[in-house]
């Protein structure tokens, strides 16, 4: 039998299990909250690679509030535009991005790796050297009235360690053992028959501005989206259907770290065509490919079990279409820091902050079903199997500005809204 007093004075407030984008986030914000926390990630270190991700606005007011705005600048670009085009190459809109489009904040895209890397470095410095522990995998958790107690196996030693906190935050990504206890027979990811390419080039010279983002084709056949990550560095990902749409589970566990084969997606993007940016030659010159089934999750009736809640992807895994992984899980840690400020440190707390961003979030992972602002290409191509002579005949100004206005409206993009809302700390 546990003796609750000491075990209550010794542990920290917060488990987080995960240390990717939202787990390190959240460490942060709890940090400057004033609780302990701890986080527990199982890879044995954290590598400098990886391909690129979107920050919005919304996401980058809370990594300005905790400091990092000068951080972001040297392992990102900020990015000013993106072009939507069809598959003939022939311009469909043009969205201005961040501070031009009169957010206070920029949006930035960068490699996820470089920016895992920049928030770890700020976890280790703020909130403490033994706050991230590597090589422990989380295989079991037991929820008791004060306290959750949870089982890392070490995957190099096989060592068993158990931990014990007031709360655990499963923040273990689209593959996440934490949902995968609480839900044991939800099965794999859910896959609609599209393969994700992603790639990372390395040029002399970036395109255009070297701040625009490409979108091009169709998201339900054939799309192609670029952007610059570095100075030097460009992020391509290509969406190429290779089955019916029919909704059914991966056969296969989703793997970042899946290699891609340029052979494969070549065919695909022949047809592809732009005339200040060469997609073949892109794709070709690549250092790094790798290939993911496009897949998400039907949204849960619930994340938080009394001392148990989930957080990012392993709440809420979306399609990547308008970009807001990585923006939702950050959004999450401000959300689960609110409802510690009124509730504290309670299955209240968690419970509050399930009632509020699972409805918004099931929203974002169901609008990006609808391929979230890419849906003006689908439209376009849908309705114009040739060259369209002029784009009016094909969809009026009012149908794209609805569709791109809508998908701000559920993801948080808001402007005067969030332009308006009071700093975190
Ligand atoms: C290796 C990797 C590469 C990625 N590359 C891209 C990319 O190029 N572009 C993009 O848009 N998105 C990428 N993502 C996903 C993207 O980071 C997320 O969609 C988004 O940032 C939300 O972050 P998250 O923290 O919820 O999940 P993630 O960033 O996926 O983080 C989850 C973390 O939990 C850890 N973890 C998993 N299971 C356990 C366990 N049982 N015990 C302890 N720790 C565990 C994982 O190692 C990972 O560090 C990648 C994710 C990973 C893990």
């Amino acid at each position: 039998m546990h003796d609750i007093k000491s075990i209550l004075t010794d542990i920290v407030d917060v488990l987080i299990v995960g240390g990717g984008i939202g787990g390190l986030v959240t460490a942060l914000c709890l940090h400057r909250e004033g609780y302990s926390v701890r986080v527990h990630e199982r890879v044995a270190a954290v590598e400098p690679i990886g391909f690129g991700l979107n920050l919005q606005p919304f996401s980058v007011k809370v990594l300005y509030e905790l400091g990092l705005e000068h951080e972001l600048d040297e392992v990102g670009i900020q990015g000013a535009k993106a072009l939507f085009y069809s598959r003939h190459g022939q311009l469909i809109y043009s969205e201005v991005k961040g501070i031009e489009a009169g957010y206070k904040w920029p949006t930035y895209s960068m490699h996820r790796g470089n920016f895992q890397q920049l928030l770890m470095r700020h976890v280790r410095d703020e909130v403490g050297e033994t706050s991230v522990c590597l090589n422990q995998k989380l295989i079991a958790f037991r929820s008791y009235s004060d306290y959750v107690e949870a089982d890392f196996v070490n995957p190099r030693t096989g060592d068993i360690n158990t931990e014990r906190a007031k709360l655990l935050i499963g923040a273990d990504g689209i593959n996440s053992t934490v949902r995968k206890i609480l839900y044991p027979n939800e099965g794999r990811p859910l896959w609609r028959g599209s393969k994700l390419y992603r790639g990372v080039t390395e040029t002399d010279k970036l395109y255009l501005d070297g701040r625009t983002m490409i979108l091009m084709g169709n998201p339900n056949d054939i799309e192609f989206v670029t952007y610059p990550v570095g100075k030097n560095t460009i992020n391509w990902a290509c969406v190429v259907r290779v089955d019916k749409p029919d909704v059914q589970t991966t056969s296969v566990t989703p793997d970042w770290n899946n290699i891609g084969h340029s052979e494969d997606l070549l065919p695909f993007v022949s047809h592809m065509k732009l005339d200040f940016l060469d997609i073949r030659h892109l794709i070709q010159s690549s250092i790094i490919i790798n290939e993911f089934p496009m897949t998400d999750r039907d949204p849960l009736p619930r994340w938080t079990h009394e001392r148990v809640t989930l957080l990012g992807d392993a709440a809420h895994p979306m399609y990547p279409n308008g970009g807001n992984g990585a923006s939702q899980a950050i959004l999450d840690a401000r959300e689960l820091t609110l409802s510690f400020r009124q509730y504290g440190i309670t299955p209240e707390g968690l419970q509050a902050y399930d009632d509020r961003r699972r409805p918004a979030t099931n929203t974002v992972v169901l609008a990006a079903r609808q391929y979230g602002s890419e849906e003006i290409l689908k439209i376009v191509d849908e309705r114009s199997s040739h060259e369209f002579s002029s784009l009016s005949d094909v969809v009026s100004t009012e149908e794209l500005e609805t569709i791109m206005l809508n998908f701000k409206k559920v993801t948080g993009s808001n402007i005067q809204k969030l332009n308006q809302e009071p700093s975190l700390f």
